[in-house]
């Protein structure tokens, strides 16, 4: 299985699952609970989530997916900026482990840039690092000149990770902000790897390459190949949210495809990398 590897050690496989929208509905509960358990039970333990989700109801969510199971699970939460000063970044973290369950998480991020200093938030989840209610912390949609302002803060060098949009129709960031982050040992986490289920799995040559491929339960799909490209890129983490264990199920598979040189072209050929810098695109 394809894995990515934190500063601190800690080596968890290139695809995890992320948490948006997840507990806002009763009817789908049962689902996106067994969407998550079915995660970890194959061997999947990143889960992201977010204070700001569903107002904490992904949290919840995720709370009752992962109770019993904690040591399986690698938890991602995020600080709100607008919650980003001292004290309130520090009741937010205390807020998120509350709601999940648990008295730790293992990466936790500033969510974007706000308003608050930045020295400010990072020296608190340094602290918080300190006092072991989080293993590690990073940042969220930092473009390039965002990771130069946090490198002149003192601690920015343990920072562990940037979570950006990235996914086929959103290369901004291999244009420098991707090999800079590899450089400087920060993972990169995708996010939206499917477009959030958009025009993106509706892609002619998408569906011509899954064609090509054939998986245990036949043909390859779009979503497949999608998620496959981001997972193939070096230093990459890609966190689909599947909101069912269908949606999972088609996921998970998505591990086992190697892509050819000849599929990458293709899809570099429809997707073009970035040939200049563009400001880093969010959602
Ligand atoms: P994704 O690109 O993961 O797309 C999710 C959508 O795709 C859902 O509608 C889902 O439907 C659908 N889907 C999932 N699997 C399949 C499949 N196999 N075939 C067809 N459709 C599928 O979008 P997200 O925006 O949710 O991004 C993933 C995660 O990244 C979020 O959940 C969140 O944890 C994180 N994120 C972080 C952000 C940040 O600012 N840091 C911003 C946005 C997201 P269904 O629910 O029915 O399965």
């Amino acid at each position: 299985m394809k894995t990515v590897t934190f500063r601190n050690g800690v080596s968890v496989p290139a695809l995890g699952m992320g948490s948006w929208n997840l507990g806002d509905s009763k009817a789908n509960r049962a689902d996106e609970v067994a969407s998550l358990r079915a995660g970890l039970d194959s061997g999947l333990s990143v889960i992201d989530t977010a204070e700001m989700y569903g107002s904490g109801r992904s949290e919840q969510l995720v709370g009752e997916a992962i109770a019993g199971r904690r040591d399986e699970v690698f938890l991602i939460s995020k600080v709100l900026p607008s919650h980003a000063s001292r004290s309130g970044t520090r009741q937010s973290c205390q807020d998120s482990l509350r709601r999940l369950g648990t008295d730790r998480l293992d990466l936790y991020l500033l969510h974007w840039r706000g308003s608050v200093p930045l020295e400010e938030t990072v020296d608190t989840l340094i602290a918080l690092q300190q006092d072991g209610l989080i293993r590690q912390w990073g940042v969220s949609n930092f473009d390039t000149e965002d990771m130069e302002e946090l490198d002149a803060i003192a601690g920015a060098e343990t920072c562990a990770a940037n979570q950006i949009l990235y996914n086929l129709e959103e290369r901004g960031a291999e244009f420098d902000l991707l090999a800079r982050d590899r450089e400087n040992d920060i993972v990169t986490i995708a996010y939206s790897p499917l477009g959030q289920g958009g025009d993106l799995l509706h892609d002619p040559v998408l569906a011509e390459i899954a064609r090509d491929h054939e998986t245990a339960s036949g043909p390859a799909t779009p979503a497949q190949i999608a998620l496959a490209w981001t997972i193939s890129r070096s230093n990459v983490l890609s966190i689909p949210k599947a909101g069912s264990l269908r949606h999972f199920r088609e996921n998970r598979a998505a591990l086992d495809i190697v892509l050819t040189s000849g599929d990458r072209d293709r899809l570099d050929a429809r997707f073009g990398p970035p040939r200049h810098k563009t400001p880093l695109a969010m959602i």
